[in-house]
């Protein structure tokens, strides 16, 4: 037995308007309301009731549907240390300014064949994924590569000797933490007022709040060492290097934004009083003293204070939500920030794979190459927190590089929606361009074959009933 199609309760039609709507921005009403037939064919929908309904979809989300709207524009520039680093690190590319919403990337200089190691890089910023934290305080694994041990605390590891919260390999390890990822100012051993910024960052998974506090503790202690430091360099790349944009910008993408807004407000502004209080406490706060004597410490002699534009410039409520909007824009998973990867553009048709490979991986001669590249599930235990970069196919002299940013295998709706929440774009690649065009087809094919014969019909009957009443009505 078929029933006759019913109207669908509101609960059930406008989130498959939204859906719909999201999967196919490009389709008007009429051609949505043929989808909706032949997906919901038991649904009985009018064209004014579907128009009405995509109308407060655009209107709740402030035209953030249309795809005339600009994207976010994240803030860059070009870090002269880059390029630099580009020359020693990646000869066979160069930092190229594209201008515009694209901003920079990086380009091939010469010929890059398919499995070829274009370059690898060691995190400037090592933060861990939140999935690595119970081995991190098991001991199980390096605090600063991520080298998981076969028993916790093997013996040639070297734990942080003022806290139980690190453990290194080994002493190469333990002396590159202290400048990255585990820096005195934020060792709890060596500044308790950071024991309650850390609890907070294991309880609500806080790897942006991490990213940017070891910014900022990395940027205090090269300025406490003057001209010996590199608070200069941390400074260019930070606000004129790397893409950002306030997380409080990216958070209002959001459909939800309106209902969380004031929580999520609250919680910054937390966040930002616990990162003051581990890294530039006011006066009367009982560890100004122990902040002063750690910056002591770094100078041999007493703390220069801060002017007012370095306060303003690292320790404002601003620059906090730009600091938290800079990692979730540039973070990689295996490591945290990586100064190269970061210049790396989005493809929903990467040429480029970042792969985090065991210890055991040996780059291909020129002899092996092209090759393919290697499987990192099939290539042993995880090794280190190093990146290595690895050509998925030929690249040609002057090509861009590009890496996804997010899965690229998702149906283009979800991929695009995706990328436009997290960051900030529609992608318009050249496989977003071919896969609307398909689909296109697909509807047209579809509205044309099923849809004509019924669309004639209700033509006509609506004529019929224009011309029989004297208004305007629906179909049906
Ligand atoms: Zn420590
Ligand atoms: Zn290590
Ligand atoms: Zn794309």
């Amino acid at each position: 037995m078929t029933l006759d199609p019913s109207p669908p309760s509101d609960e059930l039609f406008l989130p498959f308007v939204t859906t719909v709507r999201r999967d196919h921005p490009s389709l008007g009403i009429p051609k949505l309301l043929a989808l909706l037939k032949t997906q919901q064919p038991e649904w009985s929908v009018s064209e004014k009731r579907l128009r009405k309904a995509v109308q407060s979809l655009t209107l709740d989300e402030q035209g953030r549907e249309s795809m005339d709207e600009p994207g976010l524009v994240a803030t860059t520039g070009l870090d002269p240390s880059i390029t630099s680093l580009a020359a020693s690190t990646a000869p066979k590319v160069k930092v190229r300014m594209f201008g515009g919403e694209k901003g920079k990337g990086l380009v091939a200089r010469e010929r890059i064949h398919k499995g070829e190691v274009v370059w690898q890089e060691e995190p400037w910023i090592v933060t861990s994924s939140p999935q690595l934290y119970s081995a991190l305080l098991g001991k199980q694994m390096c605090s600063h590569c991520f080298f998981l041990f076969s028993r916790p605390s093997p013996p040639m590891s070297a734990p942080c000797p003022h806290c139980d919260q690190a453990v290194f390999c080994n002493r190469l390890c333990a002396s590159k933490a202290s400048s990255s990822s585990h820096p005195d100012l934020l060792c709890p051993g060596l500044n308790p007022a950071a024991q309650p910024l850390w609890k907070l960052i294991r309880d609500t998974n806080g790897r942006y709040l991490e990213t940017a506090a070891k910014i900022v503790a990395k940027w205090r202690w090269e300025r406490e060492l003057g001209d010996k430091g590199k608070a200069k360099e941390i400074e260019q790349r930070v606000w004129n290097g790397m893409a950002r944009v306030s997380m409080e910008e990216r958070e209002k993408e959001k459909k939800e934004w309106k209902l969380f807004a004031e929580l999520k407000r609250g919680e910054w502004k937390h966040a930002h009083s616990l990162l003051l209080q581990a890294l530039n406490p006011s006066e009367g706060d009982k560890s100004y003293k122990v902040v002063q004597k750690l910056l002591t410490k770094a100078s041999k002699r007493s703390p220069i204070p801060l002017s007012e534009g370095e306060i303003q410039r690292w320790f404002s409520m601003d620059s906090f939500l730009e600091l938290l909007g800079l990692a979730a824009l540039n973070s990689e998973d295996s490591g945290g920030l990586y100064a190269l990867h970061a210049h790396l553009n989005h493809a929903c048709e990467p040429n480029i794979a970042a792969l985090n490979l065991s210890k055991a991986f040996v780059p291909p001669s020129s002899s092996e190459l092209p090759c393919e590249v290697p499987d990192p599930s099939q290539s042993g235990p995880r090794g280190t927190n190093k990146l290595t970069l690895l050509a998925r196919r030929t690249i040609n002299p002057g090509e861009e590089l590009t890496i996804p940013y997010v899965n690229f295998n998702m149906p283009r709706g979800d991929r695009r929606q995706m990328l436009r929440e997290s960051y900030g774009f529609w992608c318009d690649c050249p496989k977003c361009k071919r896969e609307e065009g398909k689909e296109r087809e697909g509807d047209d094919l579809a509205t044309s074959s099923k849809e004509s014969t019924r669309e004639m019909i209700d033509k006509m009957k609506s004529m019929q009933m224009f011309q029989g009443t004297g208004e305007k009505v629906d179909a049906r």
